[in-house]
């Protein structure tokens, strides 16, 4: 412990330099009317967008000779904020409707169901949660369509499907690829197919690499390479008037075991609480009823100068989900934590194969929050 303040988190610059601005920005520069351009991206014909999942900017600037391709974009690029949480399903929603996480309210891997005191995980969904009820704004795909451009998503089979898919990514014209030849194809496919289009492309296997083996791992370097392999020939694949860009969901760290605060052993860590939601590096903690007020203080004396610690109130007051929905803000933890540096605060009981990994994210720190905006124009 020292003297020293902590350091403040790096706050999502919403409306300015965002994954949903990103997302917006896409449509205004494809010629969609009322769609905002704040990152001023140039018209295109049509736009493919190269989602690598765990792709952190941070990383990425680190592993120059892993990713010789995306490592000369990004010297004239610059990063983005992912949003909070920086976890897949909120950055993917925010990529995939053009609105804030307190405006699209899928709000973390794991939220509480009003009413119903059980989390909804984002990427299991529960069959008794209706994806479009839980998030019934139209979709950047829906919004495409509406202006006459093409949507075409490019991803894995097994993600058509999924009830983040429904709530997130409805409306488009689903090619399936399980290879990253097969996502190339696909995507050059459809760009060739249309003359206006907006074509998604996702790749999951470096976040999974990292959960695993850590984010600065051999093998996280390795599948780096083939990701750098599959933007090249994305690249190579673009017909005329086309656009490519880069982006992430989302950075990551490794949590060395000492870094681990473990909610299920720590004496007081679950007094209070009804739900630790969440995820190790983005706790939303759901309190008993008249609970909230000593369970924030609980947090904030266990975990000090560990982690941000803050009520919902305050959290929203200081714009860590954006302007936050008011019929959205009971999904919203009674209390947030968000961890500094490295440390993650597991749950071994809750949770056994979340805190079994390597790599994490979800905070407001540099490592999580920035991640590339890359660009690349066809001839
Ligand atoms: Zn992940």
């Amino acid at each position: 412990m020292t003297d020293e303040p902590m350091a403040p988190p790096v706050l999502p610059n919403y409306d300015e330099g965002t994954l949903p601005d990103l997302a917006t920005s896409l449509l205004a520069a494809l010629g969609a009317r009322g769609e905002a351009n704040p990152l001023g991206l140039p018209r295109a014909r049509r736009i493919c967008l190269l989602v690598v999942d765990g792709l952190g900017w941070e990383l990425l600037r680190d592993h120059p000779a892993a990713a010789p391709f995306l490592s000369e974009l990004a010297l004239t690029a610059r990063p983005l904020t992912a949003g909070f949480p920086a976890t897949t399903v909120t950055s993917l929603t925010s990529l995939g409707t053009g609105r804030p996480p307190g405006q699209h309210g899928l709000l973390g891997y794991q939220v509480r169901v009003p009413g119903r005191e059980v989390l909804l995980n984002g990427l299991r969904w529960n069959a008794d949660v209706d994806p479009v009820v839980w998030q019934p704004k139209p979709t950047v795909y829906e919004r495409a369509a509406t202006a006459g451009i093409d949507a075409f998503r490019v991803a894995g089979a097994k993600l058509e499907k999924t009830g983040l898919s429904k709530a997130a990514m409805r409306g488009n014209s689903y090619r399936p690829a399980d290879s990253l030849g097969g996502l190339v194809a696909q995507a050059a496919g459809a760009l060739r197919e249309s003359s206006r289009a907006l074509v998604s492309v996702y790749h999951g296997q470096l976040d999974s690499t990292g959960h695993a083996f850590g984010c600065r791992s051999d093998a996280w370097r390795y599948e780096l390479g083939h990701v750098d392999k599959l933007a090249e020939q994305l690249a190579g694949s673009l017909p005329e008037a086309t656009t490519m860009y880069v982006t992430a969901d989302h950075g990551m760290v490794d949590v060395l075991p000492d870094d681990r605060i473990d909610a299920d052993t720590v004496p007081g860590m679950r007094d209070g609480v009804a739900l630790l939601g969440g995820e190790p590096r983005a706790r939303h903690v759901y309190t008993a009823a008249g609970a909230a007020h000593d369970v924030l203080a609980a947090w904030r004396e266990i975990l000090s100068e560990r982690a941000w610690v803050l009520s919902r109130e305050e959290a929203i007051a200081a714009g860590w989900f954006g302007p936050v929905d008011p019929a959205l803000a009971d999904r919203i933890g009674d209390v947030v934590a968000a961890p500094v540096g490295g440390l993650a605060v597991v749950a071994s009981s809750a949770e056994p194969l979340e805190t079994a990994l390597i790599g994490m994210h979800g905070s407001l720190t540099a490592a999580d929050q920035f991640v590339p905006l890359l660009m690349h124009a066809s001839a």
